[in-house]
């Protein structure tokens, strides 16, 4: 058992976005009188470059009363409504597809039979594209003004939800802006080590030429894994031999005439990928690659190329992808890249830590700050299960039958983790459903991708073939199939694209 309720010291290892954000959410928690401190150390590199905002992203901030528009004053955030897949089915103008961050409001996912989306399915079925049945996806095809995209968003009708792209730093600045102002200490230095009780528990960080004593721990150090890696020596749990990049280069962009486009593009690369997030002022971007088939100088040349123009690289990063079997090790808890690491496809890492927080939060809430031993092997299990989840849904990207490089020819001829290629079996006979998304959840934590996230890059690269899609509507009853075939016509009727007539239900 972890008992709190005397707590009344809280140190916060690590003063990046993760650590003030930990530092902001574990303040709300605690009562005020319990010190919450984060020590921060600004000689060490910091690797806020985390700009593309996560589903959850808002969430976070509401629970925590961070107002959304000072938010986005400060951290310079443009709207981020989904994410753009580009070059990534063999290259050619066209090749580009969606995954919008879809809500309420999309006709085609209100109609669920059976755990599958009829009218989804027909699309599938019709080798239409999914992202155009989302209302609001006009906007984004016309690159809409941020007040435009704001005015839609406001009518409830998109069928959109809200996230932001953002300036990492200047998030930063404005967490610990806030944080200060509610009464979190700010402590500069380095943490030198940790000591333990004869329990394991860590007692005191050791600073440079003091003591902290502390009740509880988040460890926020991010690459130098203080906690886990050097403490507690966890066991590391590798990615690499299914997601297959390795390095980082990272540039900036001059932004576009247009406004920022409110989705991170994602372009397939021949030895990665690249990414750019439009801000306000500039676009971040950078090229995730191996360093089988690249090196910093090639994955340079080949943005120029692609670009059309010189890039500046910012930096040169070695990505070790993979997670820590245990993050929550009696009183400390590690968060962000302290407790494991992806690329930054799809913003997983960020997605993943903020569902971490809101966990670390419910736990020490809803138990009045007394945990039982089951309850923290539990959260490591779901937190464990869901680091497989992100795993799986990132190398689904990767199944996109390219084959122009040595890169793609050899990802697709590599052995597949167990979990994925489970699922890539049951997608070649029917659409991604909830059931095969609910073993990476667990223990009161929520799923990180959704069921529409998994149908819209399977169907998209191909995975779930039109004739798995033909093969779930056939099991419709009658009447349901009468309906999916009207919406068909409908298609039909409306879209320039000639669709193949009617009949093919049976
Ligand atoms: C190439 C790349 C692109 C990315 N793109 C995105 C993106 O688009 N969207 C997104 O959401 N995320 C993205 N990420 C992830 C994002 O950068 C991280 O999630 C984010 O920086 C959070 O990291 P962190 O706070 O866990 O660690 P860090 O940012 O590394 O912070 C760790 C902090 O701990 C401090 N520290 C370390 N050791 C000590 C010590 N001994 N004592 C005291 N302090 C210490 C460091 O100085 C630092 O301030 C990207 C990551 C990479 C590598």
């Amino acid at each position: 058992m972890l008992n709190l309720t005397n707590a009344r010291r809280i140190g916060i290892v690590g003063g990046d976005l993760v650590g003030w954000l930990a530092a902001i959410e574990l303040r709300r928690v605690f009562e005020p009188d319990v010190d919450v401190t984060v020590i921060e150390t600004p000689e060490l590199f910091s690797f806020g470059l985390g700009e593309g905002g996560s589903r959850n992203l808002v969430d976070t901030l509401c629970r925590n009363e961070l107002d959304l528009d000072i938010f986005v004053g400060e951290a310079g955030a443009t709207y981020k409504l989904g994410v753009l897949y580009d070059n990534w089915r063999g290259g050619g103008i066209s090749d580009r597809y969606y995954r919008l961050f879809c809500g309420p409001g999309i006709p085609e996912i209100e109609w669920r039979v059976d755990g599958f989306f009829p009218l989804l399915s027909a699309r599938i079925a019709m080798g239409e594209d999914l992202h155009t049945c989302v209302p609001g996806f006009d906007a984004i095809a016309r690159h809409a003004s941020q007040k435009d995209i704001e005015r839609l968003l406001a009518t409830g009708q998109s069928g959109l939800c809200r996230s932001y792209h953002f300036d990492a730093e200047a998030f930063e600045r404005y967490l610990k802006r806030v944080g200060l102002s509610r009464g979190i200490i700010a402590h500069a230095s380095a943490v030198c080590g940790m000591r333990l009780d004869e329990r394991g528990c860590v007692r005191s960080l050791h600073l440079d030429g003091e003591q902290l004593e502390v009740d509880f721990v988040i460890d926020a150090s991010g690459f130098a894994r203080l906690g886990l890696g050097s403490v507690f020596g966890t066991r590391w749990r590798s990615f690499a031999n299914t997601l297959p990049t390795d390095r980082a280069i990272t540039f900036d962009l001059e932004p576009s005439e247009m406004c920022p486009d409110p989705v991170t593009r994602l372009t397939a690369m021949k030895a990665g990928w690249m990414w750019e997030v439009p801000l306000n002022r500039k676009i971040t971007a950078g090229y995730v690659f191996s360093s089988r088939y690249a090196d910093h100088a090639i994955a340079v040349a080949e943005v120029e190329h692609r670009l059309g123009h010189r890039v500046q690289p910012k930096h040169l990063l070695s990505l070790d992808q993979g997670y820590f079997e245990t993050a929550w090790v009696n009183n400390l808890v590690a968060l962000g890249t302290a407790s494991g690491f992806v690329e930054p496809l799809d913003a997983a890492l960020a997605t993943h830590t903020f569902e971490q927080l809101r966990n670390i939060g419910r736990v020490l809430t809803n138990g009045g700050g007394v945990v039982p031993a089951h309850t923290i092997e539990a959260y490591n299990s779901a937190n464990a299960r869901s680091w497989t989840g992100v795993r799986d849904f990132l190398r689904l990207h990767y199944d996109c039958k390219r084959n122009d490089a040595p890169f793609w020819r050899d990802i697709a001829a590599a052995e597949l983790p167990g979990g994925y290629a489970e699922l890539r079996a049951c997608f070649h006979k029917r659409t991604p459903r909830w059931i095969d998304i609910q073993p990476y959840v667990g223990s009161g934590w929520q799923a990180l991708f959704h069921q529409l996230d998994w149908i819209s890059v399977a169907a998209s690269l191909g995975v779930v073939p039109a004739k798995a899609a033909r093969a779930e509507l056939r099991r419709l009853s009658a009447e349901s199939r009468r309906e999916v075939q009207a919406y068909l016509d409908l298609l039909n009727g409306t879209m320039s694209r000639h669709l193949p007539p009617s009949g093919w239900v049976h």
